[in-house]
């Protein structure tokens, strides 16, 4: 389509074969057709199955069957207690039966029927006894009675089929499933009942509002009459660039609560970096000893701090001269301080800052920095008021080193509640929006055609349709839900 529209501007602007962008040469690549590809069909009418619960031993396991006829089919296997109809979305307790009435197990069973389910398809629920044997053999029976094993993600993607959810909304399901913590479990829920599909969804039909108005002038572009006034599609097309600006803002917040923010723990030789990994964990990961150059190889572990999950890194310390194993520490150190998010850098209170660690501090990579000053329990209690003042010996203000780390990495506008991009391609898709919105205002003040300005805004609509999963391509579609895991 995209192909074809280029060649329709060419064809208005008299030139042979697609038209130069003058802002956005990316466009000249498309006077051939993209090539397509066609991934193998997913199927959503058959009836899928497979255990929703976690394996292993438990008190109970959920079996879930998925698709039109689900319910007669899980019938087929199941005694209820007391003879009669089983209602919709209510437990009939039972027992599960094989092909010679066999009982396999004692359960409920649910029913949820067609367009009051998660997959927004006929589903059952069947509760059985936790462990391995229970849940198996009744997802077996239904097997045998001809429903399919479900692929990973294949109940969510049934329920973005159906319309239940769009794409944000079922990979928040996700999300909600990996929350490490309360706040990031209030982000991803947030998500899941649709804030950030909404937020994206009003932005997606402001352009197509403002694309519209374009198009108008295109249609009466050698005629007197009808003319749009610019400076409407101006002011649209701004604040448009203002609120997707805005909400790629957000991705730093929701990207920490969603995979946790990466903190290293560095310093100078034996000023207490492992201690202070260890007081922070709440328990000895790390080896702690007086002699300098213990910590060789990262040591690297998870932590909610002040309700932010947090993947703490404790490094070699750094050092001009250091053994040939102990410098291999200190390049991976010096590695892991270029991707974080935090450092947090260390020295020893009680020496004060020297010369070495001046040095070390500079050379740190531009990257937000706590400096903190450890072993406060060895100072008299006067005097010192510089920064950071903590004991990984007694834990003494540790709970403001907490605050501060929180705080840097999550900022204090706003809460979680709030719609928070959380995946990198939905900021890439946000972000690339808000460049073809920039572009189409570039074009605009150019006084290009205007055609060229409502590519733009095509482009910058089907970005955002992506995030929703209206344009998204299959193969996208793929990777994302292989992520998922069976019976989800
Ligand atoms: P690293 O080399 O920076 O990881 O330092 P370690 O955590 O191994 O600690 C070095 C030495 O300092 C050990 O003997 C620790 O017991 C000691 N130490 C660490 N933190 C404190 C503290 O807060 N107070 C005191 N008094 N000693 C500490």
């Amino acid at each position: 389509q995209q192909a074809v529209r280029n060649v329709g501007i060419a064809e208005r602007s008299g030139s042979r074969a697609g038209v130069w962008h003058p802002i956005n040469p990316r466009l000249q690549l498309l006077d051939e057709p993209p090539p397509h590809r066609y991934p193998p069909r997913m199927i959503f009418d058959d009836i899928i199955a497979a255990i929703a619960t976690a394996h292993g031993v438990a008190g109970v396991a959920v079996v879930r069957a998925s698709g039109p006829g689900a319910f007669e089919l899980a019938r087929g296997i199941f005694v209820p207690a007391v003879e009669g109809d089983i209602p919709p979305r209510r437990m009939t307790y039972g027992r599960f039966v094989d092909e010679h009435g066999r009982t396999v197990d004692d359960g409920y069973f649910v029913h949820f029927p067609e367009g009051a389910s998660f997959t927004g398809q006929e589903v059952v629920e069947l509760h059985t006894h936790g462990g391995l044997a229970a849940p198996a053999k009744v997802l077996s029976l239904l097997a045998a009675r001809g429903a399919r094993m479900a692929e990973p993600g294949e109940f969510t993607r049934r329920a973005l089929h159906t319309g239940r959810v769009d794409l944000a909304q079922a990979e928040a399901v996700l999300d909600v499933v990996h929350a490490r913590s309360e706040a990031a479990l209030r982000a991803a829920r947030s998500r899941l009942a649709g804030a950030l599909s909404g937020r994206v969804a009003t932005i997606r039909d402001r352009l197509i509002e403002a694309k519209s108005l374009v198009e108008a002038d295109i249609d009466f572009e050698d005629e007197d009459t009808g003319h749009v006034d610019p400076a409407e599609v101006r002011a649209l097309l701004a604040s448009v660039a203002d609120d997707l600006d805005a909400l790629c803002a957000t991705y730093q917040r929701g990207r920490v609560y969603r995979e946790g923010a990466y903190a290293v723990i560095a310093g100078r030789p034996n000023v207490g970096k492992s201690s202070l990994l260890n007081a922070l964990l709440g328990r000895r990961r790390a080896i702690v000893a007086d002699q300098p150059g213990t910590t060789r190889d990262a040591v690297e572990d998870e932590a909610i701090l002040g309700g932010v999950p947090f993947r703490l890194v404790d490094t070699a310390g750094l050092r001009r001269e250091a053994e040939a194993i102990e410098s291999e520490g200190i390049e991976i150190a010096r590695e892991r301080m270029a991707e974080a998010d935090l450092i947090v850098f260390v020295v020893d209170a009680s020496a004060g800052w020297g010369d070495e660690d001046k040095q070390l501090r500079a050379e740190l990579p531009p990257v937000p920095v706590i400096e903190v000053a450890n072993k406060s329990d060895l100072l008299d209690d006067t005097g010192h008021d510089d920064g950071l003042l903590v004991s990984a010996k007694t834990g003494r203000d540790l709970d403001a080193l907490i605050a501060t780390m929180a705080a840097t990495v999550i900022g204090d506008a706003g809460g979680e509640e709030e719609a928070l991009l959380a995946h990198e391609r939905h900021f890439r898709q946000c972000d690339l929006a808000a460049a073809r919105v920039r572009d189409a205002l570039a074009a605009l003040d150019a006084g290009l055609s205007p055609a060229i300005t409502a590519l733009e805004m095509q482009d910058a609509i089907k970005a955002l349709g992506e995030v929703l999963g209206e344009t998204t391509p299959d193969d996208v579609l793929n990777q994302i839900f292989a992520r998922f895991c069976i019976g989800k």
